[in-house]
């Protein structure tokens, strides 16, 4: 792929330092709308070379950073999970925000283990994008097999969801953030944009939602909203 920022710095809401890491790659990868697993490499040496040099970046600002990597952070090699935790020991890092796939939830336990050891609270996003089980599984392919709301939060704290796809409506757009915020401490909300996939964004239940829904979460400090997916300022391309 092309060179893509991989570092930045959200200010608002939750302030944090980001970074955009490569793994192996998602393995999943069957999600019908998403083209993110694309950014992988299957040689961990070149892929440790890159996440070292977009982690010394890391000035440790804000005491928080996410790690994100097109994937869960078991894709990630093991050179660049010790670089993680040195920089999180070197930069007073406090909080560190993962992502992972509802199918590594058995790995989670270990990975808080590993950085409460060294006084750091990870924080663990899953994509869930819709709490509606037959949307998420029939159309998306998300590949959470359990409908409980709480049966999928209960080892994960913040949620992704995904809005602008044709059927959804401002009912079920709001539905979605309640239930997120009621079972996890966060909500990122991601509007779909045109990629490589045929899933293509529904321009009407966009309008609804920015006119009927985002108002109401635009000034909640627990719902982050994405308009486009480079919103947090990673995964633009490099000049
Ligand atoms: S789990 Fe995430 S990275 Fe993997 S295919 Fe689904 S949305 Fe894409």
């Amino acid at each position: 792929m092309q060179d893509m920022i991989r570092y930045s710095v959200i200010t608002e809401k939750n302030p944090r330092e980001i970074v955009l890491l490569r793994g192996t790659g998602c393995a999943w990868k069957r999600c019908t709308f998403c083209d993110y697993h694309l950014d992988c490499c299957l040689d961990e040496a070149q892929n440790f070379a890159l996440n070292r040099a977009v982690l010394e970046r890391v000035t440790g600002q804000y005491g928080r950073l996410e790690v994100i990597n097109s994937g869960s952070f078991c894709e990630l090699d093991a050179p660049t999970m010790d670089e993680i935790a040195r920089v999180c020991q070197q930069k007073g890092i406090a909080h560190l925000h993962f992502e992972c796939h509802w199918m590594h939830r058995g790995k989670i336990a270990e990975l808080r283990a590993r950085f409460a050891a060294i006084g750091v609270q990870t924080h663990l996003k899953i994509g869930v994008e819709t709490f509606d089980r037959a949307y998420r599984e029939d159309v998306l392919h998300k590949g959470i097999g359990v409908s409980d709301p709480a049966e999928i939060a209960a080892q994960f704290d913040e949620c992704c969801l995904l809005f602008g796809l044709s059927g959804q409506t401002a009912d079920s757009m709001r539905q979605d953030i309640q239930t997120g915020l009621t079972y996890f401490d966060r909500v990122c909300v991601n509007v779909m944009v045109k990629n490589t996939t045929p899933v293509l964004p529904d321009p009407d239940v966009i309008a609804v939602f920015c006119q009927q829904v985002a108002p109401h979460y635009v000034n909640d400090p627990r719902v982050d909203i994405l308009m486009e997916n480079t919103d947090f300022g990673v995964g633009g391309a490099a000049q």
